[in-house]
């Protein structure tokens, strides 16, 4: 199958890029990315690893069933139980794949499984046959391929693809291939394997120093026609081939590659900031294509060319990606109509309570900033529609600052039909909030990150902050958005302590 041109774009942020600490989505934020994902037109959903838990079952099972267009994967190891799982949550789907692996290189086996070879090949033979007895499209990976001897490698992939597996994925799990390597790895996978054609072979790559896209896209020029993305790049550890950076490289270079996806570039934009937006990450003002500056020219002698001819200095013009340049949409004499007309452009499809609810806080916004942009209406909408625990509310807010000044803070928290109020003082406003926050909730969490950023332009831009707070060894992302930075920093606080306190009631009471 590897004659063809065209390289099919498998996407895993719901799986692995989920698995981030702090990130982890609710299955209404899971459904909102997935339709999000179809909008981009990817050819296949990773949305989870049903046996893990049940938020993660149903949310394969509800994407299965309501996302149109791509084709929608559960993760299974190749144990019977997880198999078998996966299989019922993607049953009666229209368009299922259940993808199951297991460890065979020396040090997965020896080191994690204690199993040998034929113990090995075995399993994964019966693993691909039991999905096979659930769907038709079965994927199977040889996990930690990049460091598995190339003879018993060959002999997993015959042996799996006559099992019946339609993909065979090979993982540079640990991140350890160089891409000339990794490439050979794949061609030769292709001329050695007697039955390879009989298969698509894809490569899901990690960013543990930093090759992930070039690995990713070297194995794609030496046959491989699957490559395994996630949106911003996001994923366990230093993450996995960043979906943007693969797809955008071999559109500008396909003179070189010569390779074509169906991703609509125009949705690459939208996609990541949905991604960055629910999981609570932000992205670095430098990240490839879709950074704040990865079309910002600076240099004067750039930004001369770039006036004169976009192609001086601009290999990719942002339109493509979907980063139109911004325009003043609404102001607080547009009407009901103008917002849901300008809502409904942006992918949103809203009640009529929701309409009006979003109606007043746009005004509330318009109020404070006189012109709004699309940015800001995406955190109108997409704010309200966030599901999120509310143990606490942040109800009033008061602080001083200044030259000279010890910086206070006083808060007013609701913690179900209790008010507390504590002050607090410290190095600045943000901090003697924190402390003020901390007093109120007995909270006992490291803040092991804070990020702020300004959504659109200008002086009276709104605000984002996103912290990430750790506690006895849980941990959660929060974030917060407004015209004042300081009110966003405390909202992007209790947005954690309610994601760590949600945490804990479900460690409370364990899912089976
Ligand atoms: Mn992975």
């Amino acid at each position: 199958m590897t004659d063809s041109n065209r390289v099919h774009i498998f996407d895993t942020t719901l799986r692995d890029a989920e698995q981030t600490p702090g990130a982890s989505l609710t299955v209404k934020e899971k459904l909102e990315i997935a339709h999000q994902l179809a909008r981009l037109n990817v050819d296949i959903i990773e949305a989870g690893f049903p046996l893990s838990s049940n938020e993660d079952f149903e949310a394969v099972r509800r994407i299965a069933h309501e996302v149109e267009g791509p084709m929608v994967c559960g993760l299974a190891r190749a144990l019977a139980k997880d198999i078998e799982r996966a299989g019922e949550a993607l049953k009666d789907a229209p368009n299922p794949r259940i993808h199951t692996f297991i460890g065979t290189s020396e040090i997965h086996m020896q080191g994690q499984m204690r199993k040998g070879r034929e113990d090995v090949l075995k399993m994964a033979v019966r693993a691909v046959e039991l999905a096979k007895s659930f769907c038709d499209s079965v994927e199977f990976s040889p996990m930690d391929a990049a460091r598995t001897d190339p003879g018993f490698l060959h002999e997993v992939i015959e042996a799996t693809i006559a099992a019946g597996a339609t993909t065979i994925n090979i993982p540079d799990t640990v991140g350890y291939a160089v891409p000339e390597q990794f490439g050979t790895l794949i061609a030769d996978i292709l001329d050695g394997v007697p039955n390879s054609k009989d298969a698509i072979i894809s490569v899901h790559c990690h960013d543990d120093l930093g090759m992930a896209v070039v690995n990713t896209l070297s194995a794609l020029k030496n046959g491989a026609r699957q490559a395994e993305c996630t949106l911003n790049g996001l994923g366990e550890r230093a993450g996995n081939a960043s979906l943007e950076e693969v797809v955008m490289a071999l559109r500008t270079r396909r003179d070189y590659f010569g390779l074509d996806t169906e991703i609509d570039a125009h949705e690459i934009i939208a996609t990541s900031r949905l991604v960055s937006r629910l999981m609570g990450i932000a992205v670095p003002p430098n990240k490839a294509i879709v950074g704040a500056n990865a079309f910002a020219h600076s240099s004067g002698i750039h930004q001369d060319g770039v006036l004169k001819a976009r192609n001086t200095f601009e290999i990719m013009e942002p339109k493509d990606v979907g980063l139109e340049d911004t325009e003043i949409v609404l102001t607080a004499r547009s009407g009901r109509h103008a917002l849901r007309h300008r809502i409904e452009e942006l992918g949103f499809s809203l009640s009529a309570e929701e309409l009006e609810d979003a109606y007043g806080r746009f005004l509330e916004l318009a109020d404070k900033k006189k012109e709004i942009f699309d940015e800001d209406l995406i955190e109108i909408v997409g704010g309200q529609q966030r599901e999120e625990t509310t143990h606490y509310t942040l109800e009033y807010l008061h602080t001083v600052s200044g030259t000279g000044t010890v910086p206070s803070s006083t808060v007013r928290i609701a913690i179900g039909d209790e008010v507390v109020q504590e002050s607090a003082w410290g190095d600045g406003p943000v901090d003697a909030t924190y402390a003020a926050i901390r007093k109120v909730t007995s909270a006992d969490v490291l803040l092991e990150d804070f990020t702020i950023r300004a959504v659109t332009s200008g002086s009276q831009a709104l605000g984002e902050v996103t912290v990430h707070l750790t506690e006895d060894g849980r941990s959660a992302r929060g974030r917060g958005v407004s015209t004042d930075v300081v009110e966003a920093s405390a909202e992007a606080y209790i947005a954690a302590l309610n994601r760590l306190f949600e945490l804990t009631e479900r460690d409370a009471h364990p899912t089976v």
